[in-house]
């Protein structure tokens, strides 16, 4: 075989099968061809020309014969040498022009240029030159879709012109053409044909004769005429830049692999704005149904608000409260508070962690007291008062523990004494003296309150209620945590330290307090009759009650934390720090209530269906409109974009849009939240930093479905000739002709 034969046919036959019966595309064709020819090929519709061209081209199997490529041949190629010999040695112009609509004519011939190896900046000269060439250069960021039939196809030629490949095919390139453009095109090819072999599929081959080489006419299938014309085409006279080498094999550049792979992804997404804004949407809206579905199922699992509350333990179940010991036991030093007040999501420390079990009742202009006295005053000559407790009644309070930087007075100063107390703003007004009951429903009946007056001395805009002095936090502590109550006098009152107030049957009784084994104790006489109801109450002057609980150390101390949704971090927080924590809510979650364990079940079934939905959503849907895509790989497949650089990109576009789709979630959220959606900041509350990255991941897994059936589709519309190739069945002559 003579060697600088570029191509060479030998016995070719193309056959095409449908259903029933099998159509020869081309017949035991054997042609050879050479770099610097221009050949034209014509024969009537039906000839088998486009066959021939395709075959060519490397863009169609056959079935019988042999394709010698350089001398190789070709039937020992297996898909990625057919890619190379398509990305890397052949140029194919068809007559629909096969340019990307959607990208600027720069855009279509860079493209094709990354996709045979030149690097970035190679590409956009060597397309300068080429578009000068072709008289496309006022055109160059036009979209393709708004170009003339005649410039779609000069493009399409300059395209290919501008691939250093050694053969050109022309698919009747000028079919669409007037004889002014027709004569234009063939002239570049002409020009073209000094360096490579131009193969020119024409139905009008008066237009070309002027300039071709040879001429080859096919009839049903066969080489009806093989004509030499001239030696070479005839000089043409167009502005042609200087091409050293455009016609080498340009050696690939060591960039990133990754490089082309983005240039194509980028190109098809701006070839389809409108799609690539849709799918951006959609890949929005998906993640913020995982965001609804997982901030929705996390709180839903915790059943603890499903359960109604018991306060056998915790007067107190407030859902932020935690009661917190130190895990060694010891008790609680200001360390220790400052240190709890320090972590993150604690809004509030009390001191006095029993305390905060104890209801105090006091509202404005609300007298607690009398109105019970005609309702049951009856009921006994000594029992004429009653405390009743309403729902939401507060509990005690003191000055709380600050954290840094935070200041608890507007106005006035800290309380100084057990009569001193601060009021939130509106509560009650500085310098006001109140009457407030305390009762600690658990241990005591609420017919036994003891009641103290207070004056407010500071205010504050923290919180609600009345703040009370840490020795009012002491003594109601002491409360729940003795029988014998020891107390001072409900109103400050000069008492001296021998003496004592009791109730009212054991008024002028002498009573001796054993303190402790190495302390006697006190003996005090009975003075007057308590206010209070309580049988047992000795109250003693504040000196003497001083001396008397100065050591008693403190062991518990309340956490109020911004939202219940934190519960299991400051739990494990404290727990890193040395405290044992536990939530009254939880501990006193008993038995289920009907009417919101139903609506946790639904919220659980709702959170069920929204995923599967999102799923269904994300995979169908997304791997629908991404498919779309796919007439724009085809179009670069034909130019010689590799299957492996396609799903590279395909992969690459996906992820990024869902990436970027996630990010735009996270940003709505974030906007809308500060913003105060109230719905929306409850759930993000329970997205601790992991959940987040488990959101993240199933956003991933749903795109990675998504990118499967994708590329699934990809390979099966653009890329399905590996397969098929091996599935197609190899008739010999005798069955055709038979
Ligand atoms: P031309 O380009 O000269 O008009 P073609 O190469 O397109 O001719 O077609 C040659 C023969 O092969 C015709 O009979 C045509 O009907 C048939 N043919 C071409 N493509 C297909 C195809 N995809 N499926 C079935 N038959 C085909
Ligand atoms: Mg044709």
């Amino acid at each position: 075989m003579d060697e600088e034969k570029i191509l060479t046919l030998s016995e070719v036959s193309k056959f095409y099968t449908s259903a029933q019966n099998i159509v020869v595309g081309l017949h035991r064709i054997s042609l050879s061809f050479s770099v610097g020819e221009f050949v034209a090929v014509t024969g009537e519709s039906g000839s088998g020309k486009s066959t021939l061209a395709h075959i060519l081209g490397g863009i169609l199997p056959y079935e019988s014969g042999e394709m010698f490529f350089d001398g190789k041949a070709t039937s020992s190629f297996d898909g990625a040498d057919w890619e190379e010999y398509r990305s890397s040695s052949v140029a194919f112009i068809s007559q629909n022009y096969g340019v990307l609509p959607g990208a600027s004519v720069i855009d279509n011939i860079t493209s094709a240029l990354a996709i045979a190896g030149l690097s970035g900046r190679e590409a956009k000269s060597r397309a300068k030159e080429i578009l000068e060439e072709v008289d496309l250069t006022p055109f160059a960021s036009r979209r393709a879709a708004y170009l003339s039939s005649g410039q779609k196809q000069r493009l399409s030629i300059a395209r290919a012109l501008a691939k250093p490949t050694k053969i050109l095919i022309a698919d009747e390139p000028t079919g669409n053409l007037d004889p002014e453009n027709s004569e234009k095109v063939i002239r570049l090819l002409a020009a073209a044909a000094s360096e490579r072999l131009v193969i020119l599929v024409t139905h009008e081959f008066s237009e070309a004769a002027p300039y071709v080489t040879r001429h080859i006419t096919l009839e049903d299938g066969r080489v009806a005429a093989d004509a030499r014309l001239r030696e070479a085409p005839p000089e043409i006279d167009t502005p042609r830049p200087e091409k050293e080498g455009a016609t080498e094999k340009t050696a690939r550049p060591a960039s990133s692999p990754l490089a082309l792979p983005v240039r194509i992804a980028v190109l098809a997404a701006k070839s389809r704005p409108v799609l690539s804004l849709v799918l951006l949407f959609l890949f929005t809206l998906e993640t913020f149904g995982i965001f609804a579905f997982l901030g929705t199922l996390i709180p839903a699992l915790d059943d603890t608000s499903a359960r109604i509350y018991s306060s056998s333990i915790f007067q107190n179940g407030a859902p932020t409260r935690l009661a917190v010991i130190r895990a060694d036991g010891a008790g609680m030093t200001e360390e220790d508070y400052a240190a709890v007040a320090a972590l993150a999501h604690v809004s509030r420390v009390e001191r006095y962690g029993y305390a905060a079990d104890i209801h105090y009742a006091y509202r404005k202009n609300t007298d607690y007291t009398s109105r019970y006295y005609y309702s049951f005053g009856l009921l006994s000559e000594e029992l004429t008062e009653y405390i009743t407790l309403e729902a939401g009644m507060p509990f005690l309070q003191t000055v709380p523990v600050l954290k840094e930087g935070e200041t608890f007075l507007t106005e006035g100063k800290l309380p100084g004494s057990f009569y001193e107390a601060v009021a939130t703003r509106g509560a009650a007004t500085l310098g006001e003296e109140v009457r407030i009951f305390l009762t600690d429903e658990k241990n005591y009946s609420r017919t036994q309150y003891i009641e103290l007056v207070v004056k407010i001395v500071g205010i504050t805009d923290i919180g609600e209620g009345l703040w009370l002095s840490d020795e009012v936090g002491a003594l109601a502590e002491s409360m729940t945590k003795t029988p014998d109550y020891l107390w001072i006098p409900s109103k400050s009152t000069e008492l001296s330290d021998s003496s004592v107030i009791l109730s009212a049957e054991r008024i002028n009784d002498t009573v001796k307090i054993p303190l402790s084994v190495d302390t006697p104790g006190f003996e005090l006489t009975g003075v007057g009759r308590n206010q209070s109801t309580q049988r047992n109450l000795l109250e003693v002057s504040q000196a003497l009650y001083r001396k008397m609980t100065a050591t008693a150390p403190r062991d518990q101390l309340s956490v109020t934390m911004e939202d219940y949704a934190y519960t299991d971090r400051v739990i494990a927080d404290l727990a890193a720090h040395g405290y044992a924590a536990i939530s009254p809510r939880r501990v006193g979650a008993d038995r289920f209530d009907a009417e919101a364990a139903e609506e946790r079940y639904l919220t659980l079934g709702i959170c069920a269906s929204a995923l599967i939905l999102t799923a269904l959503l994300q995979i169908f849907l997304l791997s629908a409109l991404l498919s779309s895509q796919n007439d724009t790989y085809r179009l670069l497949s034909d130019i010689g974009l590799r299957e492996k650089t396609a799903k590279a990109s395909v992969l690459l576009e996906i992820f990024s849009l869902s990436i970027l789709g996630q990010i735009l979630t996270f940003f709505v959220i974030f906007i809308l939240s500060r913003a105060g959606v109230e719905r929306l900041l409850a759930l993000t509350r329970y997205l601790t930093p992991q959940r987040w990255i488990l959101l993240f991941c199933v956003g991933l897994f749903f795109t990675a479905l998504t990118a499967h059936r994708t590329l699934k589709s990809l390979k099966k519309q653009v890329y399905p000739n590996a397969a098929k190739e091996n599935d197609l069945p190899r008739y010999t002559d005798e069955e055709v002709t038979a």
